[in-house]
This record gives C-alpha cells, sequence and structure tokens, in this order.
C-alpha cells in the first residue's frame, strides 16, 4: 500500500454529469449549448499559428480581462479568469471564507460543489432552507450575521429558479460589508438581469461567470470572477500560489474573440430562452411540474414516478438527464434545454414513457 495522506483520503469529490464515450446519447445532462461556438472562434482554431504555443501565455491574461471589462463597464483589477469558473470558485473559497469568522452559508439545494470546496478547504458550513417553492430566502441569510460569507448560484443549480436584483440589493444593504458574498451567475445569461451593477456600491460582492454555457465552450475552460480590485487582488495571489498559467494561450484568444461577437450568442441564447418556455409548457401539459427557470434548463417532475427512474428510462432511449438524489431533489430530473428538435424527441419519449 502506498502512503496516501489523510487529507486526501478524507477528500469527497464532487460527480460531474456523465460524457459517455460508448455510444451516441442526446445529451440533455451537463448543461453544454446546443449550438456552436461563433464563427470566428472557428476561424481561429482553423488559421492557428502554432508556433505561438512555444511561449507560456500571458500569466496575467491582460488583454482577455481588459476585454471582460470593457463588456461589463470594469476595468481589468476588477476582472480575474480561470481555468473554468470551478477553477474561479474554488480560489474564492480558499481566499475569502474562513471558519474562524463563522460557517459559510449556502441554500440546502444548490450547486453541490460548494460543500466539496468547503471540505477540500476546512470551511465549516450551514445549509439554509430554501422557501416551499423552492426558491432562494435572502432574509434567512441576512438573519445569520456571525456567519463568515455567503454563497449560492443565480439562476439557482439544479433547480434554474431566479432571485430577482431586488433581493440581491436587500441581501447586500443588510449582511455584514466586511463579509463576502458570492454569487455564481453561470446561469444568468438565459434571462436573468446581472448584479454587475451592485458592484460599485458593495465591495464584498463576487460575482462568478464562465464561457461553458452561454458562449458554448464548456470545452476550452474558460471562467472569471467581477469584483472589486481588493478581492480580485486576493484571488490573483492565491492563483500565483498554486499554479502561474491556468488559462492556456489558446483559451485567452479564443475568450478575447468570442466576446467580439455578442450578437451571436444574443441570438442562439434567444433561442435556448424560447424552446426553454415552449418546452417547459409541454412537459406542463403531459401533467408535468416544471419549476420556472431562468437557466438553460429545467428542473421537472412527475407525480408517481421516482427521478431515478426518469433518467434511467430515458437513458434506455438515448437521452440522458441528470438525476441527483438530495432528499428534496430526488424526485426531480434536471433537464437541459437543447435544440427545438432535441425537446421535440424528448418530449416524444415522455410521452409515450410516463
Ligand atoms: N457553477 C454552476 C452553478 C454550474 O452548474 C457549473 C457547471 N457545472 C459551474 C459553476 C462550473 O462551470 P465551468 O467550470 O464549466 O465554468
Amino acid at each position: 500500500m502506498m502512503n496516501l495522506s489523510e487529507r486526501m483520503k478524507k477528500l469527497n469529490p464532487y460527480v460531474p454529469g456523465e460524457q459517455p464515450q460508448d455510444r451516441q446519447y442526446l445529451k440533455l445532462n451537463t448543461n453544454e449549448n446546443p449550438y456552436p461556438p461563433s464563427p470566428q472562434v472557428k476561424e481561429l482554431l482553423e488559421t492557428l499559428d502554432a508556433d505561438r504555443l512555444r511561449l507560456y501565455p500571458d500569466p496575467l491574461a491582460i488583454k482577455l480581462r481588459e476585454k471582460i471589462g470593457e463588456r461589463y463597464g470594469l476595468t481589468k483589477e476588477q476582472v480575474f479568469v480561470s481555468n473554468g469558473s470551478d477553477e474561479g470558485l474554488s480560489f474564492c473559497f480558499y481566499a475569502f471564507f474562513d471558519s474562524l469568522n463563522g460557517k459559510l452559508l449556502f441554500p440546502e439545494v444548490t450547486y453541490s460543489f460548494y460543500p466539496v470546496y468547503c471540505d477540500y478547504y476546512g470551511i465549516a458550513y450551514e445549509k439554509i432552507p430554501l422557501a416551499g417553492d423552492l426558491t432562494i430566502s435572502v432574509e434567512e441569510f441576512v438573519q445569520r450575521k456571525d456567519s463568515c460569507g455567503v454563497v449560492f448560484a443565480n439562476p439557482n443549480a439544479p433547480t434554474g429558479t431566479y432571485l430577482p436584483l431586488k433581493d440581491i440589493r436587500y441581501l447586500l444593504e443588510n449582511y455584514p460589508q466586511e463579509k463576502p458574498v458570492l454569487i455564481d451567475e453561470a446561469y444568468i445569461d438565459f434571462g436573468g438581469e446581472s448584479a454587475v451593477s451592485l458592484l460599485r456600491d458593495h465591495q464584498n460582492l463576487l460575482l462568478v461567470r464562465t464561457f461553458s454555457k452561454s458562449m458554448s465552450l464548456a470545452g476550452v475552460r474558460l471562467g472569471f470572477v467581477l469584483a472589486g480590485k481588493e478581492l480580485i487582488d486576493a484571488l490573483a495571489t492565491v492563483k500565483d500560489s498554486f499554479n502561474s498559467y491556468p488559462v492556456s494561450t489558446l483559451t485567452q484568444k479564443i475568450g478575447e474573440i468570442a466576446l467580439s461577437e455578442e450578437s451571436y450568442y444574443r441570438s442562439i441564447n434567444s433561442k435556448i430562452v424560447s424552446v426553454r418556455e415552449s418546452f417547459s409548457s409541454a412537459l406542463g401539459k403531459l401533467g408535468w411540474t416544471v419549476l420556472p427557470s431562468k437557466a438553460n434548463f429545467v428542473f421537472a417532475r412527475k407525480e408517481g414516478v421516482p427521478g431515478k427512474e426518469i433518467y434511467l428510462k430515458l437513458k434506455e432511449r438515448g437521452i440522458l438527464v441528470r438525476h441527483f438524489d438530495g432528499v428534496k431533489v430526488r424526485d426531480f430530473v434536471r433537464i437541459t434545454i437543447g435544440t427545438q428538435e432535441d425537446m421535440e424527441r424528448l418530449l416524444g419519449e415522455m410521452r409515450s414513457l410516463f
């Protein structure tokens, strides 16, 4: 037996959605965008000068951070980039949350990576109950001022429910100003309003974003964090204590180019939103309960059929959706919104199976 660290033995890793290699599935399980990246991204890859890869990437990713800043009316000092938003989240947990300052708060149902990071970094946490309709209730966070910070996804995952900006403003105005509030906006481009306008007045606010969903670039691994300079500088310190170059030359370049094609992305994402709405109402007519979603997925259940069974039966028919085995969520499946044709095929199978 090899010597392994006690630290490592205690880890309880996040399990990502399946990426099966054995057969062709209709993949509606990991919230990937069904449309390809923008045309100039393809062009870049076709005309790439491989010689550039001889050199290390810009460790500060200056150009990319400037471009992201421009998009959101911020300076590059307010932007941090990471290898996927998972890495940005992980660095935030390391940099900002410390049990010495109290427990970290997050909703009882949210992105299941948060407790994994807490265990990894030894951060004590408390899960805050959701309201009866599975939405986040900010009052519960405000009441716990002895905590070390707050994190949640908006729209939330895997529920898809959305917290309006006025609730976030209320949270920021009533929660201690020196304690970081981290909002994971991975799915904000599918109909929600970003809290970016609140950054100016709230130095404890951090927004985590990704190129994986609305920019169709899950494979390149690019995420970013928007916040005030003090918090961004702390993230840079964490990153430089771990890996000088987490964002490759290619990834930086692809990110810059994708940002210049805003209208392409706006058009594919508005298609996803309209398919989401028509799919949700069709599913409702088949007797399913569908939570109102502002993400590129819906969380749905059918009375009397366990979520696991829905997942397994659809898998047999070549369609992957995601099932989570938590108390409040096990009756549901999370279904990524694909193209109109994808959702028609799924509806056909659902009609005949359930
Ligand atoms: N946040 C949430 C809420 C997510 O669902 C995901 C995707 N699993 C991520 C962050 C991470 O996305 P990525 O690392 O691809 O940017």
